[in-house]
């Protein structure tokens, strides 16, 4: 377990690192000011974070439910805590995910969610109008 953990720090260091350089250049090309490049960093460093976050509680998910099934007495209760906290989980993930995406000049189709190059007028699997990024 402990292995596991440290291993999982050593991945989310070195995948900071390389979301830092990909926003730096991304930035560089773009124009953008240095306060964007930190915080499209930073919310690099949350998206894994929660990614983390999200295996850890399906993981303890896991256990509770073999747990039940094992005929150990386990309230609902803790089961419905755990379901709650992985989708608050998983929506922040998806929000700072399409932030992210923004930060990086693609667009996000707004019917269907599609990635789209920064140019697109339109979204290319729905057709859907892409506005001018709001920022
Ligand atoms: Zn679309």
């Amino acid at each position: 377990m402990d292995r596991k953990i440290r291993e999982m720090l050593d991945k989310l260091r070195e995948a900071a690192q390389s979301v830092g350089d990909n926003a730096e250049r991304g930035a560089k090309y773009a124009g953008k000011k240095a306060g964007e490049i930190w915080d499209a960093g930073k919310l690099g460093v949350r998206v894994l974070e929660l990614k983390c976050d999200i295996s850890s509680l399906q993981e303890e998910l896991g256990r509770l439910v073999y747990g039940i099934h094992r005929g150990r007495d386990t309230g609902d209760a803790e089961v419905e805590k755990l379901i709650t906290a992985l989708d608050e989980k998983a929506a922040e993930l998806a929000d700072a995910q399409k932030k992210l995406r923004r930060m990086r000049g693609r667009k996000v189709c707004p019917a269907c969610e599609s990635l789209c190059g920064s140019d697109d007028a339109f979204c290319k699997r729905c057709g859907a109008h892409l506005k001018a990024e709001e920022r």
